[in-house]
Formats: C-alpha cells, sequence, structure tokens
C-alpha cells in the first residue's frame, strides 16, 4: 500500500527498532511507497512511512531491493557528496563511502553480507542513517 512520506524532523530523528520477520507488511509498503516515487526517490528507510523499524528499500541498479537490520560492517573510500531527500526540501553536504560491507537479513530473512560499491552503495548510506535517526 502506497503511504504518506512522513516530514515531521522530530519524528525522523528518532532510531529505529529492529525489524522482524512480522513486519513483512511494512517492507511491502515501503516498496510500493518507493515505486510511486521512483522519478524522484532511489531509497526509502521505514522511518519515512511512519514506521520505526530498521527495513530499508533501495534501487540496485534496476531491482528494488529490501533490507532488514542492514548494518555496515566495514568501509572504505572516503568522498564528499551532497544528497537530497523525500522527507526534507533542499540538498545538504555529507561524507560517503565509495566501497562499504553490509550486513542484512534479505526479504525472505535470510542472513546475507554483501559489498556495494559507488551510487547503490551511496543510496544504502543514505537510509541506514535514516534508520539511525540521521536526517541529511
Ligand atoms: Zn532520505
Amino acid at each position: 500500500m502506497i503511504k504518506p512520506i512522513m516530514t515531521n524532523h522530530l519524528f525522523l530523528a528518532r532510531p529505529s527498532e529492529p525489524a522482524s520477520p512480522s513486519d513483512a507488511p511494512t517492507a511491502q509498503d515501503l516498496l510500493d511507497t518507493l515505486a510511486a516515487h521512483s522519478h524522484e526517490c532511489v531509497g526509502m528507510a521505514a522511518n519515512m512511512i511512519g514506521m520505526l523499524k530498521r527495513i530499508i528499500a533501495f534501487d540496485d541498479e534496476g531491482t528494488y531491493r529490501i533490507m532488514y537490520n542492514p548494518e555496515i560492517v566495514s568501509r572504505a573510500g572516503e568522498y564528499a557528496a551532497d544528497e537530497g531527500c523525500l522527507s526534507l526540501a533542499g540538498r545538504r553536504p555529507v561524507t560517503r563511502y565509495r566501497t562499504i560491507k553490509v550486513r542484512y537479513q534479505d526479504a525472505e530473512f535470510r542472513e546475507k553480507t554483501k559489498t556495494y560499491t559507488g551510487w547503490t552503495a551511496q543510496i544504502i548510506q543514505h537510509e541506514i542513517d535514516h534508520c539511525d535517526g540521521i536526517v541529511v
């Protein structure tokens, strides 16, 4: 189900709680909402639809993916970027890493560890920040 976009800064600044398999409906809502905003948005975290759970959805080079409880376990290649966010007006400077290794549970809640680089890595970093209550 497509959900309204949360723009309340106080809500977005709250860290999200660990997700469990019972949060699958929230993951589906996140995918539906991301798809509805595909012209302006490449990734979303569950708090952007009002759910304080550690779930992100993002465009992985043309395929939408879900990660439950994503965690960056290593990072390399620091660079400066500027990013916008569907929940906030304007763009802001941020520090990102070209290569990240992420541990997460996939859409079927299987434990995974995967390395991402470049644009997809940048999207994931932005969405994990949302899970931590960091708003760009
Ligand atoms: Zn954002």
